[in-house]
């Protein structure tokens, strides 16, 4: 990732035994091989010291024909494994449910959403490591096996208080367009500051902007206040499918005081995928 971000850095992984854990890690550690000429190194560092004329770091280590090197580096990372903490067991004690013998959730193979206790669902790095895809995976999942337990009970609706909704009668035409590099997922293969000039140059446009990823939460509050500032009446948001954060994006238009169907998506991530 960070080759993908600053391709003049010199990565170098130390590593004593690589078990890439979890669905193709293989093949991000064989992408960091060949792809990005990530150098991995089977030693056991045995120091770490400051270089006190450039304050950069030494390692110190041996090399498998057992000849002693040092290299500096600018910076050293530790890369820990991930530990059960206080919180889990304070947790699973509190919902009265089992956790295993490394301290997370007891869940089983066939069933890795289900508490030892009828009714209570799990999802993420509560009972073990995850990535992010399989954690949002089980926490949908989560959520669909709790949801199935309410269609016993009476339907209550629950209204969100939203703002009153802007009268835009005669009003010209104000849109803002967000584009998003979603990480480098776009902005590899679109030219987003292309974009997003092209975009504040078309009619209509009083504003134009890009995110590195609009979905994110900051982004979100930063599309409500230019609708506020600016008095946006239009908004474009230039991302991934309409299927993904379309009701995302309608949302804070309803939070600021626009019609949610103001707001138009635009599929940035299939063209990019198509190049
Ligand atoms: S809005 Fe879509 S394209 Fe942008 S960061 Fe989020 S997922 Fe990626």
């Amino acid at each position: 990732i960070v080759k993908e971000h600053l391709p003049g850095v010199e990565a170098t992984i130390f590593f004593m035994d690589i078990r890439a854990f979890g669905k193709d890690f293989d093949k991000f550690v064989n992408r960091a091989k060949d792809d990005y000429h990530t150098r991995f190194i089977r030693a056991r560092i045995s120091a770490v010291e400051i270089d006190p004329a450039t304050e950069n770091l030494i390692i110190q280590y041996n090399s498998e024909a057992g000849s002693l090197i040092e290299e500096n580096f600018d910076l050293v990372v530790l890369s820990v494994g991930l530990l059960s903490t206080a919180g889990i067991r304070k947790m699973a004690a509190r919902f009265d449910i089992e956790i295993n013998a490394c301290g997370f959730a007891r869940t089983s193979s066939f069933t890795p959403m289900t508490a030892s206790r009828p009714g209570i669902f799990i999802a993420g790095t509560f009972s073990g490591p995850k990535d992010i895809p399989e954690t949002v995976m089980q926490a949908s999942g989560a959520a669909s096996a709790a949801a199935s337990l309410l269609t016993e009970l009476p339907i209550r609706e629950l209204r969100e208080e939203l703002p009153q909704e802007f009268d835009l009668r005669g009003e010209q035409i104000r849109t803002g367009v967000f584009v998003c590099r979603c990480g480098i997922n776009i902005a590899a293969t679109v030219d987003v500051p292309g974009v997003v000039e092209y975009a504040s140059a078309l009619q209509g446009v009083v504003h134009s902007q890009e995110f590195i990823f609009a979905c994110a939460q900051d982004s979100q509050k930063l599309i409500g206040e230019k609708i506020k500032e600016l008095k946006l009446n239009r908004v474009i948001v230039s991302a991934c499918t309409p299927r993904t954060h379309e009701l995302l994006f309608q949302k804070t238009l309803s939070s600021s005081g626009l019609n949610p169907y103001l707001f138009t998506s635009h599929n940035l991530i299939s063209i990019s995928e198509s190049r």
